[in-house]
Formats: structure tokens, C-alpha cells, sequence
């Protein structure tokens, strides 16, 4: 992966928010707040609006700024999580112009234990960690086994929509779904399914 590439998936990311944000927000308006959609899609547009403006030049760099962005322009559980993620994988990158599956493989999983640090969530908490979690473990067995970037990044969306729909029959025990106990249970995590999203970003670009 190069920094055009993190570029075109910042923006896939940010199209495929956009498309989805009545869905998410439909799903944040069922065990949450009803304000996933527009929280992210804020903060992808404002990504997509920063890349733009002063491109970088290493994949690192690429994804501390959408960390950053994504930190000071969206308020709620999101904004936080998902910007600690991006920032936490930009920096456990090296400042080389092309990185590796290998060290992307180290960079996603940075990004997984920035947000579990951050958001204190386990695996069946019903939050996006069931998605991202899989979604690593699938990256990384896939690039063990000899897979370039499109094929683990297929891996991993894959595992991440599956992670995605295992949250339905959960009970939320992080965020706002939680205050819900047991109402939550028989609804899709709004997190977990953007989080689908981001993978299937990557590697639709990959
Ligand atoms: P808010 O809940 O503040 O309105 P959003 O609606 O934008 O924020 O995001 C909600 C999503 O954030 C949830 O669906 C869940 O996946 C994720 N989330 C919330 N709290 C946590 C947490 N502590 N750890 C991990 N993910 C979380
Ligand atoms: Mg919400
Ligand atoms: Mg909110």
C-alpha cells in the first residue's frame, strides 16, 4: 500500500458512509441515539476534505490525519474510537512510501488495542470491537498464508460483515446500547456495521 492507495480507501470509506448513513443511523436510532450516519459521514466528509487539501506522502501520514480529523470533528463514542483506530495504525507504521501487508497487519491490529484501551470493550460486548477484532485476526492469517493486500483485505471483509451480524442476537454491554440491558438483543450493532464498511472499502481499492 502506498499513500494514493490510503487515499482512495479514506474516500471509499467516506462514499460508502455516505450511502449507508440512513441505515446506520436507522440502526443507532433502534439500541442508541439515532446519530451513527450523520456522525460519521461528518467526520469521513471532513477526512476526505483534509486529504485533499494537503495530501500526504506516506500511508502513515494518511491515516493520522483521518485519525485526527475524525477526533476533533465528531463528537459521541465514534468519533474518539474510530479516530484513536486510524491514528493509532498510522503510527505504528513506518515513514516508508510503501508498507507491507506485514506492517499493515501490525498497524490494524495498533488500532484494535487503541480502541479497546480507549473504549474498555471485549469481544461480545455488541460494539465494533466484533467486528474489527475478527476482521484483524482474518487480515493476519491471511497474509501468514502468503495473501498480497487485496486477498487479506477480502479476508477480513469478510469476516468483518460476519463479526457485523454475529451482533444481533447480543446483549450490549459498552456505549449506549447497554443502558437498553436486554432490549438491545435482537438488533445489529451500528459500530460493528460501519466498521463492515471500512473493510470493504479496502478492499474494493485494494
Ligand atoms: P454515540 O453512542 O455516542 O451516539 P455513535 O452512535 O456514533 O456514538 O457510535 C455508536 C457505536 O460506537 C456503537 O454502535 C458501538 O459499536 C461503538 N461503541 C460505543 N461504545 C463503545 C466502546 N466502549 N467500545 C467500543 N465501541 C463502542
Ligand atoms: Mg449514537
Ligand atoms: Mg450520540
Amino acid at each position: 500500500m502506498d499513500a494514493t492507495l490510503a487515499r482512495d480507501w479514506m474516500r471509499a470509506a467516506a462514499a460508502a458512509v455516505a450511502a449507508d448513513t440512513d441505515r446506520l443511523t436507522r440502526l443507532d436510532a433502534a439500541i442508541g441515539d439515532g446519530d451513527h450516519g450523520v456522525n460519521l459521514n461528518r467526520g469521513f466528509t471532513a477526512v476526505v476534505a483534509a486529504l485533499e487539501q494537503a495530501p500526504p506522502q506516506t500511508v502513515s501520514e494518511v491515516l493520522v490525519k483521518a485519525g485526527v480529523t475524525l477526533m476533533s470533528r465528531v463528537g459521541g463514542a465514534s468519533g474518539p474510537l474510530y479516530g484513536s483506530a486510524l491514528r493509532a495504525a498510522g503510527k505504528a507504521l513506518p515513514p516508508t512510501a510503501e508498507v507491507r501487508p506485514s506492517e499493515l497487519v501490525v498497524a490494524l491490529r495498533a488500532g484494535l488495542e487503541a480502541v479497546r484501551g480507549l473504549g474498555g470493550a471485549a469481544p461480545g460486548d455488541k460494539t465494533l470491537v466484533d467486528a474489527y477484532g475478527p476482521a484483524v485476526d482474518a487480515f493476519e492469517q491471511a497474509v501468514a498464508a502468503g495473501a498480497d493486500l487485496a486477498g487479506a483485505a477480502a479476508a477480513a471483509a469478510g469476516a468483518a460483515e460476519a463479526g457485523a451480524e454475529a451482533t444481533v442476537p447480543l446483549q450490549a454491554r459498552k456505549g449506549r446500547a447497554s443502558y437498553l440491558g436486554e432490549r438491545s438483543v435482537g438488533h445489529r450493532d451500528p459500530g460493528a456495521t460501519s466498521t463492515s464498511l471500512m473493510f470493504k472499502a479496502l478492499s474494493q481499492v485494494a
